[in-house]
């Protein structure tokens, strides 16, 4: 016997539907497809969960898509403000390398 997770009553194991409320056995999504997990893993690992995305049995192909372009912008802007904060921060200390030799001339 199996739980229906919508209505809580047991239906035969062969079951593709709940007997008493007619939803349909979903297997538990896996850890990985949970939208908490891919926010945090791309937090993390960027545009290494598009796997994790395009595997979603959760997601359809247009959602996939729509996500996978997301992902890919955001990955790719996140890259240019860090190319352009290291810039900064070079500049900075080159400025300020340079003002030294002059101090010291
Ligand atoms: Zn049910």
């Amino acid at each position: 016997m199996k739980k229906c997770i919508f209505c809580g009553q047991e239906s035969q194991d062969s079951a593709q539907y709940c007997s008493f409320c007619g939803k349909p056995f979903i297997k538990k999504n896996k850890w990985y497809h949970s939208n908490t997990s891919l926010i945090i893993g791309f937090l993390i690992g960027g545009p290494a969960i598009l796997p994790m995305i395009l595997s979603n049995p959760k997601f359809s192909k247009k959602k996939k898509i729509v996500l996978s372009t997301i992902v890919v912008v955001l990955t790719i802007i996140i890259v240019k403000v860090l190319i352009s904060v290291y810039n900064k921060i070079y500049s900075i200390y080159d400025k300020s390398y340079e003002d030294l030799l002059k101090t010291l001339n």
